[in-house]
């Protein structure tokens, strides 16, 4: 399968790069919250910059509280 935020080839849901940024994501945020964001699609682009460097996960997990 494909890692769903980037798209490369991965043996999981997110590759090794972008399960990272989602683990430290899910941690700050906290999970039971993050099991109330029914689809977190939205924030792949971001994830992405993240991975590249672009954003930090707090600005995410800032971006994600605005949504609130
Ligand atoms: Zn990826």
């Amino acid at each position: 399968m494909k890692c769903v935020v980037c798209g490369v080839e991965s043996e999981n849901r997110y590759c090794a790069r972008c399960g990272r940024v989602m683990a430290d994501i899910v941690n700050t945020v906290g999970e039971e919250r993050w099991n109330k964001i029914d689809d977190c699609a939205y924030i792949y682009p971001s994830v992405l910059r993240v991975a590249r460097g672009e954003l930090t996960v707090t600005d995410i997990v800032q971006f994600l509280e605005e949504e609130d």
